[in-house]
């Protein structure tokens, strides 16, 4: 079956989405985005939501073996944001209009820092209370495995949307990555317990990983269907020279196109399956093309995390090699980001938390189930 065809389906098979992943005409390319462009309005409209990104702790306790952040990195500078930091840089993103932050961390779960998160979050609620965001700003939060207890605490905290990335939905594309403490079973039971708690819930999976197949990459976005989520944000693997996976090097710089490319064919071909969730278009796109993060908007996101963390840590907060963004202020990327999406004919939405529509439907459809 051609791609033409492919795309008048409603549903798509596992074939039809694998297909479409390795699509490499670019007549069949531009098809695809454009469908999934137009499912995008259908479905979310031409909004573009910020969500302003901050990366308060770099502390570990993982070892993923991809993570330029990971606890054996001894050439990472250590810091964790004040309460008072994180706190003015959410009250900085609601003056803006931003209507929800990111908290973003390595993982802990020291008694320590889940009290201090816990009140963080209590903080900026109130903090940002305003007219025009008469419930504070949205709370997203992006700190690991926890248990459901402290998850609970989160939520009742305020916070209403957790990103827990499952880096692979294949178990051993996961152990192959990660160290043997961590697995892909525990990691889906902490979805499945925030789903439980009430969260907006988040997953993605890095593009590019070695020995990464398109049948892998299909298994993923039907995973996101199964878990019925509400958000993705997913992108490029990219390597990090301290890292064990830097063997690698050679193989993601020959790979760095196709990687690119098939990370804005997961964008597109996500859209067209998952249809009205949330979809960010990450940071690490752009650190392989300049204008990486509009094609991610092109191809179906409609999410975007503008960096807000303070300028003077920014650099020990390096994911991966090329991380873009480490100067520039906020005020600066806010101007600049503006602007992008004003060129794509897209508006960016002002002092709305922008929650998925998906999680909307879902409560609808949640609510008619109770009353039938
Ligand atoms: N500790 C939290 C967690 O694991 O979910 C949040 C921080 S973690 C650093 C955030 C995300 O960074 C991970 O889910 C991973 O997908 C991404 N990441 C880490 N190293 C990366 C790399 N080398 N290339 C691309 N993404 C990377």
């Amino acid at each position: 079956m051609n791609i033409k065809s492919i795309l008048q389906k409603d549903n798509f098979t596992r074939d039809d989405i694998i297909r479409l992943l390795i699509a490499d005409d670019p007549v069949d390319i531009e098809l695809i985005r454009e469908k999934a462009e137009q499912a995008l309005l259908y479905k979310c409209g031409s909004k573009v939501f910020y969500r302003g990104l901050v990366e308060f702790s770099n502390n570990c306790v993982c070892d993923c073996h991809y993570c330029g952040i990971r606890k054996s990195n001894s050439a990472v500078k250590r810091f964790m944001l004040s309460k008072e930091e994180i706190i003015s840089a959410a009250r900085w993103c609601a003056e803006q209009g931003y209507g929800s932050v990111v908290l973003q961390s390595g993982e802990r779960h020291d008694a320590a820092f889940v009290d201090f998160v816990e009140e963080v979050i209590k903080e900026i609620k109130s903090a940002t209370v305003s007219q025009k965001l008469p419930k504070g700003a949205g709370v997203t939060l992006s700190i690991g495995e926890q248990s459901p207890q402290v998850y609970e605490r989160f939520f009742k905290a305020g916070a209403h949307r957790y990103l827990l990335r499952v880096e692979s939905s294949s178990p051993q594309l996961f152990s192959s990555i990660h160290p043997p403490s961590q697995s892909l079973e525990k990691r889906t039971g902490c979805l499945s317990a925030l789903k439980r708690i009430g969260f907006q819930v988040g997953t993605g999976v890095m593009i590019g990983l070695p020995g990464q197949t398109a049948e892998n990459l299909a298994d993923d976005i039907l995973f996101f269907k199964k878990m019925d989520v509400d958000m993705i944000g997913m992108g490029p693997y990219i390597v990090h020279r301290d890292t064990p996976m830097n063997v690698y090097t050679d193989y993601f710089n020959i790979n760095r196109d196709k990687i690119y490319h098939t990370s804005l064919l997961m964008i597109a071909v996500c859209r067209l399956v998952l249809k009205d969730v949330n979809i960010a278009s990450t940071t690490a796109l752009q650190a392989l093309r300049d204008d990486g993060r509009e094609m991610g908007l092109r191809y179906g996101a409609n999410i975007i995390m503008p960096q807000t963390t303070p300028v003077n840590v920014r650099r020990d907060y390096l994911l991966y090699e090329n991380k873009p963004f480490l100067d520039e202020s906020s005020e600066e990327l806010r101007k600049q980001l503006d602007l992008r999406i004003l060129s794509l004919g897209r508006e960016t939405a002002l002092d709305d938390w922008g929650d998925s529509k998906h999680f909307s439907t879902e409560i609808k459809w949640q609510n008619a189930e109770i009353k039938d």
